[in-house]
């Protein structure tokens, strides 16, 4: 590929160095052997881990399945030291993924890409960086993540305000010092619910400003035992096949069992002994309808309920805790440490704020319906424009100089989350209409990274220069990718997952809910049948 294309600057330009950045820029160069260049807007790699370093920020992954499977060495030689990792370790994991592949000498930090217009007449991106550089490129390939742009309300007189204010997702490098401070927290999504018992602890009041009430399941962190550690190293062959043909990406055996198939008493023990365990094995070993049925969703959702009432000490606090609105799971499916005992604190004050609406920011604080709160710190845990908003913030066009936010205007269409009709050569790492966000990603990346790397290939073999999604084929996948969202729980909440917490954004559903595993198997026929529902030419 690098002699048939002299005129370019490159074979493959990789915007983004986070997860799947680094592993498709150790595919391209390392084993394809083409010339790659990645732009990272950071200053180092990390992506989401290098950016989200809020107070209590870790992963809801266990760790030793948060992490790359490609190259048994690195599995074996790296220890994790908890159960879930924590910000600051899964920053580190990939600090050293990027040294010992010597991936850093390819990458651009500091570098956003402004900008990716499609040449017709010569087959090749052209992408323009915020310091004015222009590179040619035959392929694109889009690591920007589906959480990276971070989405801060706009709430009047949000300048005014004189004290401090941060969002999650761009936590200052050095921290903040919340000791003896009055802060305002805006958010009770995944990283509010991480952040809040941490903040509580230093700051002198805490406000916790709620919008919507979250059913939440306690983590249980604990050091991961050595024992289990080893076991997991001798065993990770097994461990990674269940992960990758597993649903959510995580090597868990699904329980053949209803909620509704078993006494109440029977079900809430079952309930309990999994909140006392922890963690996502919650939802998933313990019924296997629980995401499903409704009926079965009302027993684990209700059993959450009681929990929040029996650890919240005042009643009235409690009801607000108490999520109504929403089946659990519905949204993203979080867990916690030490949440609703925040609440017991006698520094910590719940704002509903469906019932008084923040009304402004004012200079001194907040100001709802109700009351005016002063404030130093206003932390905003208000989350991201999630999977389409990194790719917004690009002025991408394709063919006949179509702008992908044209194009994508109703909701986004893809072919697989990989590919859009129209765009050559973007080839997109887990993008909208793939499973994504809804599974453990490590998973879903390198399933992408490296079906994306042997497409190259095979492209090469067959001197092939585009591929580009069928028109009609990605018509099939929007249309399968929103039949099968349909009658899920997910309809039944205002979540990120349908773009509600983005004010005008089109009411779509975008991951696809088929799994990880199904999803693997179907993208391996369409590359085993010549690709099909592409155009390669
Ligand atoms: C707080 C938080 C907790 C999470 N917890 C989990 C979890 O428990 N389990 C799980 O599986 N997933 C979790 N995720 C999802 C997480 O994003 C993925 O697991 C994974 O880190 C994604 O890697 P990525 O490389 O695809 O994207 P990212 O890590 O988001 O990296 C994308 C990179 O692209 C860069 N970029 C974007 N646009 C541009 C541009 N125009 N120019 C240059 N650079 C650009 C960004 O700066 C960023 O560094 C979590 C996400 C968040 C925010």
């Amino acid at each position: 590929m690098t002699n048939s294309a002299k005129s370019l600057d490159c074979d493959a330009i990789v915007i983004g160095a986070g997860f799947a950045g680094l592993y498709m820029l150790r595919k391209l160069r390392d084993e394809l052997g083409l010339t790659a260049r990645v732009f990272e807007r950071g200053d180092n790699v990390g992506g989401t881990w290098y950016w989200n370093r809020y107070p209590g920020a870790r992963c809801d992954s266990e760790s030793y399945i948060y992490c790359y499977s490609f190259d048994r060495e690195l599995l074996q030689e790296w220890e994790w030291s908890g159960k879930y990792p924590e910000q600051p370790e899964i920053l580190s994991y990939l600090n050293h993924v990027a040294d010992r592949f010597d991936l850093r000498r390819s990458i651009d930090f500091n570098t956003s890409v402004v900008s990716a217009h499609y040449d017709d007449a010569r087959d090749r991106w052209e992408v323009t960086t915020d310091k004015g550089e222009v590179i040619a490129s035959r392929f694109l390939i889009t690591g920007i993540g589906c959480l990276s742009a971070g989405q801060v309300p706009d709430i009047q007189g949000r300048e005014l305000f004189k004290g401090e204010s941060y969002h999650t997702g761009a936590w200052p490098h050095e921290g903040v010092d919340l000791q003896g401070k009055r802060v305002g927290v805006i958010g009770t999504g995944s990283s509010g619910v991480q952040s809040i018992p941490v903040i509580a602890r230093d700051a002198a009041q805490l406000f916790v400003f709620q919008r919507t009430p979250q059913y939440t399941i306690p983590a249980r962190h604990g050091t991961v035992d050595k024992a289990f550690l080893d076991n997991v190293k001798a065993n990770y062959d097994e461990i990674w096949r269940e992960a990758k043909t597993s649903a959510g990406g995580a090597p868990y055996t699904p329980i053949d069992r209803s909620a509704l198939s078993v006494s109440e008493e029977e079900r809430n023990a079952v309930y309990e002994d999994a909140w006392q365990q922890g963690g996502f094995k919650f939802v998933l070993a313990s019924f296997n309808d629980i995401v499903i049925d409704p009926r079965a969703n009302e027993t684990a959702s209700e059993f959450i309920r009681s929990k929040i009432r029996e650890i919240v000490n005042d009643p009235v606090t409690a009801e607000k805790l108490v999520p109504k609105d929403h089946p659990f799971t519905s949204k993203r499916a979080l867990i916690d440490t030490d949440y609703f005992d925040t609440y017991n604190r006698d520094n910590v004050t719940l704002v509903d704020i469906r019932e008084s609406p923040i009304q402004e920011i004012t200079e001194t604080g907040i100001r709802t319906a109700a009351a005016d709160y002063d404030l130093d710190v206003i932390v905003f845990a208000t989350g991201f424009d999630a999977m389409t908003g990194p790719y917004f913030k690009i002025d991408i066009r394709g063919k006949d100089g179509v702008a992908l936010k044209e194009k994508w205007s109703a909701g986004p269409r893809t072919y697989l989350g990989i590919s859009t009709a129209g765009f050559p050569n973007l080839l997109m790492i887990t993008g909208p209409g793939s499973p994504s966000v809804l599974s453990n990603m490590p998973v879903s990346i390198e399933q992408h990274v490296e079906w994306i790397a042997d497409t190259i290939s095979t492209m090469r073999a067959q001197g092939k220069q585009t591929i580009e999604a069928d028109a009609q084929a990605e018509a099939d996948w929007v249309e399968h990718v929103n039949a099968m969202a349909q009658p899920t729980l997910f309809m039944q909440a205002d979540s990120w997952y349908l773009g509600a917490n983005i004010p005008g954004k089109p009411r779509v559903f975008m991951p696809y809910v088929g799994g990880v595993g199904a999803y693997r198997i179907k993208c391996d026929e369409v590359a085993a049948a010549g690709y099909e529902g592409f155009v390669l030419a």
